[in-house]
């Protein structure tokens, strides 16, 4: 009887101290993997690998972080859902929009927030501050703010003498420019060696503003405008804007075809500025 009494102890012991390792282990699974922080209700995001390994982060600034960071270690995420900041609905983050540096800081610093619309996020900018932007704006943004050098010429990313740009990889991984002449060398130089794709490309405007590259954009080159590297190319988000530019800095309008063989012909000439070329 003692005996029996015994085993019955010993058996609740050891569930006990099972039911306390797995609760433990459950508990760490729901710390953020980036920023180790807990996972708040509102915000959290949910990323699952290709490799069917299941990440927790505590908000879409988090999130956004770790796809990139997946991306430069040669896996990928199969899934990525995250809520609706205001309305808890699940969303998939790549289809989701953002409100990115708001005032509403519920979660890490810059705040990004998710919403399942363009309108809805639009709308909470216009109340909050920040800016909306879609999947692409919104990791190219964080590409150029978390970057502090050009992976091409290791020049400082200085949105006043430069032309910051961003490469987004259809990896989920980015690579970071000073500027468009850097981001086609780069491109090249990915295409070249890696099988890696690059999805968008994201430049800074003459007007200072972060815009997705596209059959829209010109480049103005042999403009008064400070050099970078040269061959310079001063990026406009339409043929408008860079008549504009071009009635007031001088050069001549390129369309994208146009930009990348001019800097490619350029490629082998050692003209640029910063780091020598490691051929
Ligand atoms: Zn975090
Ligand atoms: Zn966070
Ligand atoms: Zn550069």
């Amino acid at each position: 009887m003692n005996k029996y009494l015994y085993t019955i102890v010993l058996v609740i012991v050891v569930a006990l101290a099972a039911g306390a390792f797995w609760g433990c282990q459950r508990e760490q699974a729901e710390l953020c993997a980036m920023c180790s922080k807990e996972i708040p209700a509102r915000t959290g995001a949910r990323l699952v690998s290709t490799a069917d390994e299941t990440y927790y982060t505590c908000c879409a600034h988090c999130a956004l972080l770790l796809a990139s960071r997946a991306g430069d270690e040669g896996t990928s995420f199969r899934l990525m859902k995250t809520k609706g900041y205001e309305t808890g609905d699940v969303i998939d983050l790549p289809e989701a929009f953002f409100v990115y540096g708001s005032d509403v800081v519920p979660c890490c610093v810059p705040s990004v927030l998710a919403f399942a619309s363009r309108e809805r996020a639009e709308e909470f900018a216009r109340r909050e501050g920040g800016e909306a932007l879609d999947w692409g704006g919104a990791r190219a943004t964080l590409a150029l703010e978390a970057g502090d050098q050009c992976e091409m010429c290791s020049k400082s990313l200085d949105i006043e003498a430069a032309k910051p740009t961003a490469l987004l990889l259809a990896s989920g991984g980015d690579r970071v420019a000073c500027c468009p002449h850097c981001a086609f060398m780069l491109e090249k130089m990915l295409a070249d060696r890696t099988d890696e794709r690059v999805e968008e490309m994201w430049t800074t405007g003459e007007d200072g503003k972060l815009f997705r590259v596209g059959d829209e954009t010109r480049f103005v080159a042999d403009s008064d405008a400070p050099i970078c590297c040269t061959p310079m190319v001063v990026p406009c988000a339409s043929e408008e804007a860079a008549s504009a530019f071009i009635s007031e800095h001088g050069g001549r309008m390129l369309d994208m075809d146009e930009t990348r063989a001019l800097m490619h012909e350029h490629a082998g000439e050692g003209r640029h500025s910063g780091r020598p070329s490691s051929g």
